[in-house]
């Protein structure tokens, strides 16, 4: 399923076309991967309606792709004929800078996306480092490990993200402490709801707030173990010490700063925030929202290790994603339902 031009999905319901293309070489360090399952994010709205923009035409979406080896390129030694792997959002990187070497892959200059900068998982065949395949833990099929590698993995990091870490590689230290911890979670998706299972598992005294404009979201995230859950501007029983940001506009970093204890920090998870409520932030006031030493902090793609970390860390909790399944022809009208914020359940396409 292509993309070849940028479009508007309010006047365009097919922005991708099925095509035939001959099967992908790969080259020197390379798999080639038969693809089984790749799920469908967000960011494809992204990069369809030029958020992020693609840096070339005709591209081939799709960043959660679960495959197994069929042919294995020149230098290539890890993995086996038949071995079941997964691809991320992080396609490669340039193995050598400063960012690379202390495992923020995701910081480095020469950062490629899968599915963005390179052909991704929204097809039969695709090619990708060697380096860059993660093992799938058996417990899961195919469809509900793919949605684990983006949602899952991003929202890990930016778990990660929330404490003063040094290390990247290291969840912050919530665990026993005697103050009540309190997080936030401003919007209730796919990531989300991986974080606060995380969580649950985890840190059990950590207390989740949840602020989502759905109702159904907030009910999903009561069952799932939210001590509370309400709309974004309602007033919050106590102060938070982080608070991740899912949306995609600006209106919940504004209130959710509101919101954050002294010292507290904004994770914002998100690749690109819609234009459409950026006056909002003519509201933020430096003695309400700032002062205090509070934090904002985006998260800038994945890791490496975030995508093999959290895979193991779903594995053992276990983690099994809702999913709903489609064909990969009918690509499109899963990213129109996730357009339309039809989101229980992630979604994935069937190879
Ligand atoms: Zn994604
Ligand atoms: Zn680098």
């Amino acid at each position: 399923m292509i993309l070849h031009n940028l479009t508007d999905l309010r006047n365009n319901d097919l922005p991708l076309r099925l095509e035939e293309l001959p099967v992908p070489e790969p080259g020197n360090d390379e798999l080639l991967l038969k693809v089984s399952a790749c799920g469908v994010c967000h960011t494809e709205l992204d990069e369809i309606e030029g958020r992020t923009l693609p840096p070339h035409f005709p591209v081939i979406l799709g960043h959660q792709v679960v495959g197994s080896v069929v042919e294995s390129g020149k230098g290539t030694s890890n993995y086996k004929t038949g071995q079941r792997v997964g691809v991320a959002w992080i396609f490669s990187s340039c193995g050598k800078c400063q960012f690379c070497l202390s495992g923020n892959e995701n910081l480095c200059p020469e950062f490629m996306a899968t599915g963005r900068d390179r052909n991704g998982g929204y097809a039969e065949y695709m090619t990708v480092p060697e380096k860059f395949v993660h093992p799938i833990p058996d417990i899961f099929t195919d469809e509900q490990a793919a949605p684990l590698l983006c949602a899952g993995a991003i929202g890990y990091r930016s778990l990660k993200l929330t404490g003063n870490c040094t290390s990247p590689d290291n969840l912050p230290n919530w665990g026993g402490d005697p103050w009540g911890r309190a997080l936030g979670l401003t919007g209730f998706g796919a990531s989300a709801h991986l974080v606060l299972k995380i969580v649950r598992h985890k840190y059990p005294n950590l207390k989740v707030y949840v602020f989502a404009r759905n109702k159904e979201e907030r009910r999903f995230a009561i069952e799932l173990g939210a001590v509370w859950a309400g709309d974004t501007t309602d007033k919050c029983p106590e102060k938070l010490d982080a608070i991740i940001d899912t949306t995609p506009v600006w209106k919940p970093v504004v209130e959710g700063l509101k919101k954050l204890k002294p010292g507290g920090r904004l994770v914002i998870n998100a690749i690109r925030k819609e234009n459409v409520d950026k006056e909002y932030l003519l509201n933020i006031e430096y003695p309400i929202h700032l002062w205090m030493e509070k934090e904002i902090k985006s998260v800038a793609n994945v890791a490496l290790n975030d995508v093999r970390e959290f895979l193991q860390l779903a594995s053992e909790i276990p983690i099994i994603p809702e999913i709903q399944v489609y064909p990969l022809e009918d690509a499109n009208i899963a990213l129109l339902k996730l357009k339309r914020q039809q989101i229980r359940g992630a979604k994935v396409l069937k190879i």
